[in-house]
């Protein structure tokens, strides 16, 4: 096989709301018990993963730029997705981000964000937030005014392994317990709607009231689970969600599989156990990427994995 995987090295980011459990389930050497994000793959600006392996030396944004063959000549000034794994030991701030045309039009041409969460791991008893009860934007605006965010949030049980589609307008919001796999369009701008009148070194967070009331979905429309699985040799292959900027599949392998995507790239994240990828060893907290023509990676081991592609 010409290709080669491409080995990003995870960066770590510190979070007031994070924890130590990056360390425990992954091995990572962490910079403290507050380390809320982990970019496991990522070009971003400001977090772009240096490169292990044969490109060492060159990140993940370098390579973008300086051999877009990798990536299938795909078009577009950044790589377009971000890997990401949060450990919310605290809540996150209730928040919502705007499509594409909202943001090119008021955040100086920047992208809009579309993500979803896979559940790596939670307490028992754990919610999230995601979407609101409100039927049209007057009410919305009159409960926000009226501080009634408990009736206003929709917020819901979760369990390991469910997964959840975040569109732009959607209001959502990790809660403290949840460990979950983001995969994200590669864009950062955030209205944050609520943060439960919390303070930060004495002085509440700025929030982002119009913005958000602006962008928000009104009323909320939950996400049909799309679900559908198939079988490959050894492995179990199932799609979460095929949108406009990313397909996002699980995979259950127990004993061998060949799996592969025709796609200019493919994001590759061992979620738990150990095994082989092309000779390559992996474990769980390991992430890869597929470059353009790789062809199908030959698997061995019981494992469970997250694979992306645009
Ligand atoms: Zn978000």
């Amino acid at each position: 096989m010409g290709a080669e995987l491409l080995r990003p090295r995870p960066l770590f980011h510190e979070k007031i709301w994070g924890g130590e459990r990056m360390r425990r389930a992954y091995g990572y050497d962490i910079p403290s018990n507050h380390t809320g994000e982990c970019w496991a793959i990522s070009a971003h600006p400001n977090g772009d993963c240096p490169m292990l392996g044969s490109w060492e030396g060159q990140t993940l944004g370098s390579l973008w730029r300086g051999h877009r063959e990798l990536f299938g000549g795909l078009e577009g000034e950044s790589f377009p997705l971000l890997i990401k794994i949060l450990d919310a030991r605290e809540d996150l701030s209730v928040q919502v981000h705007p499509d594409d045309e909202y943001a090119a039009a008021h955040e100086h041409g920047s992208l809009g964000k579309t993500e979803c969460w896979y559940v790596l791991d939670c307490e028992p008893g754990s919610t999230i937030i995601i979407g609101h009860n409100c039927a049209t934007r007057e009410e919305l605006r009159a409960m926000v005014e009226a501080g009634r965010w408990q009736e206003l949030l929709r917020e819901v049980p979760i369990r390991q392994g469910d997964f959840f589609q975040i569109d732009p307008g959607c209001i959502h919001a990790i809660k403290g317990g949840t460990m979950i796999l983001e995969t994200q369009q590669s864009s950062d701008v955030t209205y944050r709607f609520y943060d439960y009148g919390r303070l930060e070194n004495g002085r509440p967070r700025p929030l982002h009231i119009e913005q958000s009331l602006a962008v928000a979905t009104v009323p909320f429309v939950p996400h049909e689970p799309e679900r559908e699985t198939r079988r490959v040799s050894g492995a179990e292959v199932t799609r979460l969600v095929r949108c406009k900027y990313y397909s996002v599949y699980h995979a259950a392998l127990d004993g061998a599989a060949k799996l592969g995507w025709d796609r200019p790239f493919v994001d590759v994240s061992v979620i738990s156990g150990d095994g082989e990828i092309d000779g390559l060893e992996v474990r769980a907290g390991d992430h890869l990427v597929a470059p353009a023509g790789y062809g199908e990676m030959d698997m061995h081991g019981k494992m469970e994995l997250i694979f992306s592609h645009v």
